[in-house]
């Protein structure tokens, strides 16, 4: 590994025994990850360990060969179990030393809320020497950084609230003043939709190898793939021009796919754009049960454009509320595309809407068959009175997810209807 990328990575360290015993999930090196990355750090590697001081040791030793920087949080605490100090102290192949400052801090600060000073608080006064105190204003535990073989070992105390202020007011300045020049980085972002993780590797071929500059990264979720961009340069000016000439290339070649640049949520994205057009829209839900109106009611504001949905879920309310043909449905059955036209089609009549989307599937584990299996949704949309129907067969990955699915590709639809829609009239 070339010296400049080891001064680059960065290794995050998260102790407490309830992290490893999964009562309480690490989100403190997410966190700190993405605040250095921003900066041109390139976090490396995630170690999360029990209060286990031989442990401790052993890791840093390890990840200081590797990393300009190792930021610990957890385990500053006043108990026993509370090891960061002697361990960082040990790998460093210091003493502690109490410091006197802090004591007397502490002291002050227990008499100011009269309360007892308790004689377990004298730990926190302890600090591997020679190392820099890093004062923490919301809690007792101040952290501290010192280098371990050519490593800087920072200590921030484990409560998310106290870490944070810490973190962005005295750990990123001297990280980055540690680091003569840092690479300019650039990010951008895509959100898209309906699109296999596999297609767009496929498409986006050699943009995805992993010493290209810009960098491009995917991650899917419910059937949204999210892209990022990490374009690095000596200039900031020449980072932007390589992000800006690629994000170009991936808006050209991914652009039916693509929902959004910022907002990763289908349901916000297509809300904000009703409202921003004032394009009236309404639901008619069989096998979603309103879980789409519920998405879509998370919207601040959604009010000016949704006013009524449907969720119809037997034949007899399909019927009832949407004037579904009781001769359709006996002839194509609830899930086929002409029960899906005629809900969306009686959705728009009732309620005057521009814009209606229907949903009609097999959401299992039961009721499916071969002609139509689990995962299998029609889909209605009407625009202005044109109606026309969708069919998807999404993989069983069970009920839950596959409902997701139907939701989010309703959105979908409905997104890619209001594009295409003349404006408001
Ligand atoms: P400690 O500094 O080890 O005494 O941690 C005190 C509290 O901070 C824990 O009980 C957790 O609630 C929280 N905490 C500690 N480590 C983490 C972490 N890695 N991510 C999120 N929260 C944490
Ligand atoms: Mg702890």
């Amino acid at each position: 590994m070339s010296a400049r990328r080891r001064e680059l990575a960065v290794a995050l360290v998260a102790t407490g025994d309830e992290l490893v015993e999964g009562r309480h999930v690490d989100t403190n090196s997410a966190e700190i990850a993405r605040e250095l990355l921003a900066v041109g750090f390139e976090p490396r590697r995630f170690t999360v360990l029990g209060d286990d001081e031989d442990g401790l040791v052993h890791a840093l030793l390890e990840l200081a060969a590797g990393h300009g920087a190792i930021v610990i949080t957890g385990g500053l605490g006043p108990t026993l179990d509370d090891v960061t100090r002697h361990a960082v102290a040990r790998a460093a192949g210091v003493a502690l030393a109490r410091d006197e400052g802090v004591l007397a801090g502490l002291r002050e600060r227990f008499a100011r809320r009269g309360r007892p000073f308790a004689e377990a608080n004298t730990r926190q006064a302890l600090f591997p020497a020679g190392a820099e105190v890093l004062p923490n204003a919301n809690g007792t535990a101040a952290g501290f950084a010192i280098p371990v073989a050519g490593a800087l070992v920072v200590a921030l105390p484990g409560p998310p609230r106290e870490m944070r202020p810490m973190l962005a007011e005295l750990v990123v300045p001297r990280l980055v003043a540690r680091v003569a020049d840092l690479p300019c980085v650039e990010r951008r972002a895509f959100h898209l939709f309906g699109l296999p993780e596999s297609a767009f590797a496929d498409a986006a071929g050699a943009w995805m190898e992993r010493g290209a500059n810009p960098l491009v990264g995917v991650t899917a979720s419910g059937g949204r793939l999210s892209v990022t961009l990490r374009a690095e340069a000596a200039t900031r000016a020449a980072a932007r021009e390589l992000a800006d000439a690629r994000a170009a290339e991936v808006r050209a070649r991914f652009a039916s796919w693509i929902f959004s640049e910022d907002e990763p949520d289908l349901a916000a994205v297509l809300g904000r754009e009703l409202i921003a057009r004032g394009v009236s829209v309404t639901l008619a839900e069989s096998c979603t049960g309103g879980l789409a109106a519920e998405r879509l009611t998370r919207v601040p504001g959604i009010s000016a454009v949704f006013g009524t949905g449907f969720v119809t879920y037997a034949d007899e309310a399909k019927t009832r509320l949407l004037g579904v043909e009781p001769a359709l449905l006996a002839a194509h059955g609830a899930v086929s595309a002409p029960v899906a036209a005629a809900m969306a089609r009686g959705a728009a009549r009732h309620c005057g809407a521009r814009l209606a989307v229907a949903i009609t599937g097999i959401a299992g584990p039961g009721g499916g068959s071969p002609e139509k299996p689990v995962g299998l949704v029609h889909f209605g949309v009407s625009v202005d009175g044109v109606v026309s129907t969708e069919e998807r067969r999404f993989l069983d990955l069970g009920r839950d997810l596959v409902r997701d699915f139907a939701a989010s590709t309703a959105f979908d639809l409905l997104r890619k209807a209001l594009c295409g829609l003349a404006p408001a009239r």
